[in-house]
């Protein structure tokens, strides 16, 4: 029988507590319930709004509550909703093209279900790959330090955020880390003016201390998302694209986040003239209505899973990779970026935000501000001189206050355990002007502590 005067909020609490297990957190008791999103903005059980400030997990990049990826949804659905793996169907080619369409190059595509599988299919495809070369040895990968490429045993290993991975090795071997290109914090002690790329060259002496004829691949992200928003010079991936070509070291870019227009380009590595030999991405590809990755394998290296005769094809297969459902909401959700010219509106996003968040380099705890297209990383010190990272209270009470006011920003950051000193902001595509001043004024009032209307 309904118990008209029940609390629903209080009973989703109460089974919240008893039955489900929340990500990355300590259990959190009092978490928000969510039950509804449009544009911009979730609504919680008690009807409060709060402005998506990470577009969820760095995913929602059309926005909550769209009609059309709904109904796209639900016409594949009737329509076919899976098929055996080893044939085909039309939504997985169309969006297969399409994903071709826009990387502006020959690719293969390879679907999964998340960003770390996609990762993992990169690496094995990569291992499968030079072996049917006979190079039999060549089964390393190197990334960075800081980087976060997934949550699996091999995509984990290739994340360099020691706090991620210490209970749960050992992982994935194979796995080695050089230093980021950090430029606020250069790893290498250098300045704009006596730069010669030291980070860049880190990834060619791992290659040579490793050993060339084992390192199979190299993986990174066009810059550094949650990692704590580390932008690398201008020529930095065109330098490890050449290094790579020079010890026969493929690279794979991890575009899980950058892809599909964050970067206010299509793909992150466009922003840089590269042409990687893998390329990854989930996330934006569905703004997060569906689960949906790919792993996109350039035409040449595609063409060694084809030598006809012996065990030449990739040995792999997931269950849900391609489902007919998520690449139908993926192709509606590429219609609407380009329909709307959100990868453009994207760029614009970042450009605004650069004006309007640029009195907050004024605050003596913001060290540093950094962009990608529209995505931002504001890093919090304790002093502008010694630059050291502000502490976890002390960011936790700045997103505190922005929750306060209606505003959802992310944090990430140092390895350090006890330090997450980058608060991270990445807005839906749709974000208005307004809700960009909206933005800009919560910062600055959790920043300076004055509102407009009192400044005025
Ligand atoms: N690569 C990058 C750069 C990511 O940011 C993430 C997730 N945040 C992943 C891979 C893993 O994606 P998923 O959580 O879908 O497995």
């Amino acid at each position: 029988m309904n118990d008209l005067n029940a609390d629903p909020k209080a009973e989703w609490l109460k089974k919240d507590r008893t039955y489900l297990w929340h990500h990355i957190s300590p259990h959190n008791d009092n978490p928000i319930i969510f039950v509804s999103g449009e544009g911009a903005w979730l609504t919680d059980a008690d009807g409060n709004r709060y402005f998506d400030g990470m577009s969820g997990l760095w995913c929602v990049n059309v926005g909550h509550g769209r009609e059309e990826i709904a109904q796209a949804a639900a016409k594949q659905m009737t329509t076919l909703a899976y098929t055996p793996l080893t044939q085909s169907h039309v939504p997985a080619i169309e969006l297969a093209a399409k994903i071709n369409d826009w990387l502006d190059g020959e690719y293969r595509i390879f679907f999964s279900n998340s960003g770390s599988d996609a990762n993992e299919v990169a690496f094995k495809i990569a291992r499968q790959y030079h072996r049917q070369n006979g190079k039999l040895g060549k089964h390393k990968f190197i990334s960075r330090y800081r980087a976060y490429h997934g949550n699996s045993m091999g995509a984990l290993g290739a994340t360099g955020q020691a706090q991620r991975k210490l209970k749960y090795e050992p992982l994935g071997i194979g796995f080695s880390h050089v230093p980021p290109p950090y430029c606020y914090r250069c790893p290498f002690g250098q300045q704009a003016d006596s730069c010669r790329l030291e980070c860049a060259q880190a990834f060619e002496d791992a290659i040579i201390g490793e050993g060339a004829d084992s390192v199979a691949a190299v993986i990174m992200e066009p810059v550094i998302t949650g990692g704590g928003m580390i932008v690398p010079p201008d020529s930095y991936l065109p330098r490890i694209r050449s290094i790579c070509d020079k010890y026969d070291v493929l690279l794979i870019m991890d575009e899980v986040i950058c892809g599909f227009g964050r970067s206010g380009q299509r793909f992150g590595h466009l922003n840089y003239g590269v042409r990687p030999d893998i390329v990854t991405m989930a996330k934006g590809m569905t703004s997060a209505y569906s689960p949906l990755s790919a792993t996109a394998v350039s035409a040449e290296l595609y063409a060694c899973f084809k030598i006809p005769g012996g065990d030449n094809h990739f040995r792999h297969v997931n269950t849900f990779g391609g489902n007919p459902v998520s690449c139908a909401v993926a192709l509606e959700n590429i219609n609407i970026l380009e329909r709307e010219e959100l990868v453009s509106r994207s760029a614009q996003i970042g450009t605004q935000l650069q004006t309007l968040l640029s009195p907050l380099r004024e605050h003596p705890n913001v060290g540093d501000i950094r962009f990608f297209g529209s995505a931002v990383g504001i890093e919090l010190v304790d002093d502008p001189i010694s630059k050291t990272p502000a502490r976890s209270d002390r960011v936790a009470g700045i997103i505190a206050a922005c929750f306060s006011k209606g505003l959802l920003i992310g944090k990430n950051g140092d390895t350090v355990p006890g330090f997450m000193n980058i608060l991270t902001l990445c807005p839906p595509f749709i974000t208005t002007d307004d809700e960009l001043d909206y933005i800009a004024s919560v910062l600055s009032e959790v920043f300076f502590g004055i509102s407009e209307e009192d400044a005025s």
